[in-house]
């Protein structure tokens, strides 16, 4: 398990520029990643696989397959967003020193394609086994399926099985462990699928419609049959316009949905802008709490794991929604 022989690859990989240009980047990156050195989070004598994933969502996975067996942490904490995040100099030192770097694909990570890909058979994507035909077409955002498998517990289910098999590949001993795990894992989030299900249908008809300000929930909406209205589009980089929030307003008001959500990590504009447009023109519509759409919560804390944000969000979206808030 070699891995003292990436510097050389990310850091050519990381500029492009010509001469002393580049020298003075590689100068900054190096010294960057000497001073990240001195902090001695992973130990080096720690002969474990080291894992590196993009979201806390895969290292969640990664915990639950491959347990002590290997060291993992993940580059982008709560709250962060994926589609628009840059990889820091630490960050490049973690995936330099990593056994693997996990990531979602799908262009999720849209800013850190380029780095993943120079790294070859050290990065692998979790979504690689999911059958292209449950994924969702969206081919207007630069990717061209909607990356947000997770909202979907059993295609998650996809995800936990790519990434038994990348343990496996690097610690061949363990693959059975890995595989245990990794079915007994994949119970829970059958249990957790059934429950969003039956949970979901709580809410009655006419109001299960889950309105946000980016489109993270379509995979949600479609596992779970509620219909899901985003302001933004598939990624947060893009705008959303001054049409887009009345017709979401006229929809509101046709249809008198009580609650629309902000979401962790995203900014709340676009939906303060539709709860006043709605407040104009003399209805109103709560804001119905925040949801969780592209990391999970902090270590610790019960939305802290892909299964605790998972029923948070079920929760917040129930109540808001069916006669309990009422
Ligand atoms: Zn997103």
């Amino acid at each position: 398990m070699s891995n003292r022989n990436h510097t050389h690859t990310l850091s050519s990989g990381f500029c492009n520029a010509t001469g002393f240009t580049c020298h003075l980047l590689i100068s900054i990156l190096l010294l960057a990643t000497a001073l990240v050195s001195c902090n001695n989070e992973e130990s080096d004598d720690d002969p474990r696989p080291f894992i590196v994933t993009t979201t806390n969502l895969i290292r969640d996975a990664v915990e639950n397959v491959g347990g002590d067996d290997v060291r993992t942490t993940s580059i982008m904490g709560p709250g962060v967003d994926p589609h628009v995040y840059r990889a820091t100099p630490r960050d490049f030192q973690q995936m330099e020193r990593s056994d693997l770097v996990l990531y979602n694909g799908l262009f999720l990570e849209g800013r850190l394609s380029e780095i993943l890909d120079r790294l070859g058979d050290q990065s692998r994507a979790v979504t690689g086994s999911i059958p292209r035909n449950r994924l969702i077409e969206a081919s207007d955002y630069g990717g061209t399926y909607d990356p947000h498998v997770w909202f979907d517990a059993q295609l998650w289910m996809y995800v936990i099985d790519d990434v038994s098999q990348a343990l496996s590949t690097l610690l061949p001993e363990k693959s059975e462990t890995f595989a245990e795990r990794a079915e007994s894992y994949k119970r829970e989030l059958e249990e957790l699928h059934l429950y969003a299900t039956q949970r979901i249908q709580q809410i009655p008809e006419e109001r299960r419609i889950l309105i946000t300000a980016h489109d993270a929930f379509q995979y949600f909406g479609r596992a779970y049959h509620i219909e899901v209205r985003g302001l933004q589009g598939l990624s947060t980089a893009t705008e959303f316009g001054i049409q887009d929030v009345s017709r979401m307003v006229s929809l509101i008001i046709e249809r008198g949905i009580p609650a629309i959500f902000i979401e962790t990590g995203v900014s709340t504009r676009a939906i303060d802008s539709v709860i006043a447009g709605v407040r104009e023109r003399g209805y109103t519509v709560q804001m119905g709490g925040s949801l969780y759409s592209d990391s999970m919560g902090a270590r610790g804390t019960p939305e802290g794991t892909y299964a605790g944000m998972f029923r948070h969000n079920v929760e917040t979206i129930v109540r808001a929604l069916s006669e309990e808030l009422q």
